[in-house]
């Protein structure tokens, strides 16, 4: 597993007043935010946020046709935002950048791309430094703005999480794709001895999503997958887990069951296309409550154009869907579970401890999590839920709570953008 340090952001000064703007990038969509913060704790005052799809052949383009997109839907935003007023201080506008994507960090406001994920393949970017790329686009589309903070969506979401709750440790992102960032004693960091920062706590990104194990569960379809992917050996756990990927899992076993018998009738060609049953559609089959599994029929003969479709082969599909997702359910939850085991809340009575299974001093522990396959796919957070209670056992579970920060990675860099912003250097140690 690659570990990022993420600097040492986590202690928040929230002095900040003001307006800050976020780009939350990394998955099907990207988002444009703009939250206005009244100066203490918890003093959001208002957030206006946009969504847009990114456009599927930018995915695959180059850095500076992404950017220039990028930047100018921003100032297409900014300026609807403004409505033609003055910025209110004569500061430039700021921008919390909130990037998903493997980067090794530099700074609080820069870092460089490792790799690409997800399904993104823009080959001139890897090794670029990305903010750099993000403010010569701003540059050339005219826009006043600085980025002040470079973060992953998982650190956006502890971020938030933790200024909304004290009692958040960690945050998950189960998504599009997979990630965690936990907050661990600087002390324990390796990378922080010798430095100055011996004291405190840092949030280590952990990009769970390559994390890889010859004991994780990995069938053929797993591996054809990886293999058929831009990124072969790369985000194994990602792959058996998030959202871009579950679908095409349960495309690929209908395909060959229907190659290998006649249980689907003649194989249909739309089962050979990649990614053409996508999340939405899967938990869209797996939660059909209607007896005659309407939902099912409808996408095996619309989406995949499968002509044998009786009751029989609609609940074949369902015990399908179910299989692959509680799979995917019941690792990200081993996940999670391996955090609270770091941390020493798993109630085991932590590091130093050792009280037992049942610690009486168990800590509320709040772990934010974001992502659509988690808050949109209720049978997918059922079987997380039912693996931490199994992992965990009842009365430790019943200490750990899964909170959804609706938009998190995205204020979060908002706020870390004002926690960092040139009027608040000083807070930053
Ligand atoms: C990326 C992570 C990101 C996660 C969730 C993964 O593919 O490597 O950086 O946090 O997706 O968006
Ligand atoms: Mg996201």
């Amino acid at each position: 597993m690659d570990i990022h340090l993420i600097s040492h952001l986590v202690v928040f000064v929230m002095s900040e007043i003001g307006t800050y703007y976020a780009l939350d990038f990394g998955g099907t969509n990207f988002r444009v935010l703009r939250v206005q913060l009244g100066g203490r704790r918890s003093l959001i005052l208002s957030q206006d946020v946009e969504q847009r799809p990114i456009p599927q052949h930018l995915m695959t383009s180059t850095s500076e046709d992404l950017f220039d997109f990028i930047a100018s839907s921003l100032k297409q935003f900014v300026e609807k935002e403004e409505n033609g007023s003055e910025p209110s201080s004569v500061r430039a506008r700021e921008l919390g950048l909130t990037f998903s994507f493997p980067v090794r960090q530099l700074s609080i406001h820069s870092g460089i791309l490792i790799k690409w994920t997800k399904g993104f393949a823009i080959e001139d970017m890897v090794g670029k430094e990305v903010v750099g790329l993000l403010e010569a686009a701003l540059v050339r589309s005219g826009l006043d703005m600085r980025a002040a903070v470079l973060v992953n969506d998982a650190v956006g979401t502890l971020a938030l999480g933790h200024y909304d709750d004290a009692d958040t440790v960690a945050a998950v992102i189960i998504g599009t794709g997979t990630n965690a960032c936990y907050l661990e004693r600087a002390d324990a960091i390796i990378k922080c001895q010798g430095h100055l920062i011996t004291s405190g706590c840092m949030a280590v990104n952990m990009e769970w999503g390559n994390f890889w194990s010859s004991h994780l569960p990995r069938t053929s379809y797993d591996i054809d997958l990886d293999l058929e992917s831009p990124n072969p050996n790369d985000q194994g756990f990602e792959k058996m887990i998030s959202g871009i990927y579950l679908g095409d899992i349960v495309r690929r076993v209908i395909l060959r069951m229907s190659q290998e018998s006649d249980i689907f009738g003649p194989v249909s060609s739309r089962l050979s296309i990649p990614f053409i049953l996508q999340a939405p559609l899967l938990a869209a089959m797996h939660e059909d409550d209607s007896p005659e599994l309407k939902e099912v029929d409808k996408i095996l003969k619309e989406t995949l154009e499968i002509s044998e479709v009786s009751l029989k082969v609609r609940k074949l599909v369902v015990r399908i869907c179910d299989v692959v997702t509680r799979r995917a359910a019941r690792l990200a939850a081993a996940g999670i579970a391996g955090i609270l085991k770091k941390i020493g809340r798993d109630g085991s009575g932590g590091v130093a401890g050792g009280r037992g299974r049942s610690d009486p001093e168990m800590r509320r522990t709040v772990v934010a999590i974001e992502g659509g396959l988690y808050t949109r796919y209720m049978m997918f957070r059922e079987y997380l839920h039912e693996a931490l209670n199994e992992i965990l056992g009842e009365d430790v579970a019943q200490h750990v709570i899964l909170k959804v920060t609706e938009d998190g990675s995205g204020i979060g860099g908002a706020l870390l953008a004002a926690a960092n912003s040139s009027s608040s250097v000083d807070n930053v140690q």
